[in-house]
């Protein structure tokens, strides 16, 4: 049988189904993306508020990462970079830290901080060229501790843990324990040092777009919900039943598979809030952290910092909660409202939007930086895709896609 004659369906047209997609036309498929929601994108979305790019949360892309290295165009994404540091608010003061061996203009902020010793200064160092020398299989392959702890062990004082990285990596693993393994840690950490931080100019959904846009032989349906999966048979929410030969499920799929055994996966969330504000207190491209344990913001940053394709009349602030809280929308817009005066002495904003997202991060044990592509067969016609088979980033969703689609390469080219 022709390539392009076998019935390839995905379900899930976010970041790893796309992927997927572009790596089976690739081999000569034409599959199909059946996707619940409106578009593509998945948790990888931006709406357009009152002229301001609102990300569906606040995320960034690191630009070291080597799956986006090998299916997104950065020069078609106009990507617009983050200063390699973070502004810190604490005791009512904003302080400046910084890798200043990348970035001068954080050398005199950096030094005058007093934010971390000596001697934490001396471990960064150490940390950098550890990982820098460290590939991300062997990270992967080290046994896993908490976050928390590997600082700990590494030697940062407690200090420079509750100022710094608690807040920053709170903000990227969606837990303010540091509860998150260690082989995060050390790949996200890793990808900062090899790369920079970076949004597309049109905010982060032109990342689907454009992983779209490379696709020719790919047909979709939106707006339609698988309800379940079987071998050959994929059954629509309304009823209607698709003949498959070989289906990759790039959503979660505990629920997709009758008797599937597989552990259903815990979820991360977090809240994103927008305002429009008239200036902005932190003047660089520099995210900014809320190191007051008792704090509900997480982390601050004025995507408008950077060029963006679409610009409001004036400021643009996004605020992440990370904490647990039992707020209904309006009481979180409040207390934020009140934070942010608080500690960041900013007033005088508009609420854009809130978005609340149960479903941000998944919580994994045992995470993984790829797998073979034999791996993601469930079944023999059925392959698993999405970050929740690796780990929480768009990495590994990529990664993660492209292997199924391999999975399948290699057993058509069996048969
Ligand atoms: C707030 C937030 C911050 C993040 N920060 C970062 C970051 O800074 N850096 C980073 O690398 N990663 C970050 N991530 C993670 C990153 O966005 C994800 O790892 C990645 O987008 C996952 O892609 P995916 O294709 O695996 O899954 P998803 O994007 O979840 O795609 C699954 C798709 O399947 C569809 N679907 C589900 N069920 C069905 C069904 N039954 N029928 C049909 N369709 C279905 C969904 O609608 C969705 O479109 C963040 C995520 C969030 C939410």
């Amino acid at each position: 049988m022709e390539n392009q004659a076998y019935k390839i369906h995905i379900i899930g047209a976010g970041v790893s189904g796309l992927v997927a997609a572009k790596v089976l036309e690739d081999h000569g498929f034409c599959p199909l993306i059946i996707e619940a929601t409106d578009r593509v994108g998945g948790r990888v979305k931006t709406d357009n508020v009152d002229g301001y790019q609102l990300d569906h949360g606040f995320q960034v892309m690191l630009t070291s990462y080597p799956a986006a290295q090998k299916y997104l165009n950065y020069e078609a994404l106009a990507l617009q970079h983050f200063l390699p540091g973070a502004a810190v608010f604490q005791n009512g003061k904003q302080k400046v830290l910084g890798d200043p061996l990348r970035d001068l203009s954080l050398l005199l902020p950096t030094l005058t901080s007093g934010i971390g010793s000596i001697s934490d200064k001396m471990n960064i160092l150490k940390l950098n060229l550890l990982l820098k020398k460290t590939a991300l299989q062997d990270i992967f392959a080290k046994p896993e501790k908490t976050t928390y702890n590997y600082l700990v062990d590494f030697g940062f004082s407690e200090d420079m843990i509750t100022t710094f990285f608690k807040p920053f990596f709170s903000g990227i693993f969606l837990e303010n324990q540091l509860e998150t393994s260690s082989r995060m840690f050390e790949f996200v950490y890793k990808m900062f040092g090899d790369g920079t931080a970076a949004l597309p100019k049109a905010g982060m959904e032109a990342i689907p777009k454009q992983l779209k846009s490379n696709l020719k032989n790919t047909k979709f349906v939106f707006n339609t919900k698988v309800k379940s999966v079987e071998e050959t048979k994929i059954l629509l929410a309304d009823g209607t039943e698709l003949e498959s030969d070989y289906t990759i499920i790039a959503a979660e799929n505990s629920d997709l598979i009758r008797g599937n055994l597989t552990q259903k996966i815990a979820w991360k969330s977090c809240d994103a809030l927008y305002f429009e504000v008239d200036s902005r207190v932190i003047d660089k491209k520099l995210i900014g952290l809320i190191a007051d344990k008792n704090a509900l913001i997480n982390n601050i940053f004025y995507p408008t910092s950077l060029e963006s394709v679409a610009a409001g009349a004036k400021e643009l602030l996004s605020v992440t909660v990370v904490k647990a809280h039992n707020l209904n929308s309006e009481e979180l817009q409040k207390q934020v409202e009140v934070e942010l005066k608080q500690f960041c002495g900013i007033d005088h904003l508009r609420f854009l939007k809130h978005y609340c997202i149960p479903k941000a991060l998944p919580k994994l044990a045992n995470l993984k930086y790829e797998m073979q592509p034999a791996d993601t067969r469930f079944s023999d016609a059925i392959f698993l895709a999405g970050d929740t088979q690796l780990n929480g980033s768009l990495n590994a969703a990529m990664l993660a896609g492209e292997r199924a689609a391999l999975g399948i390469v290699e057993v058509v080219k069996g048969n």
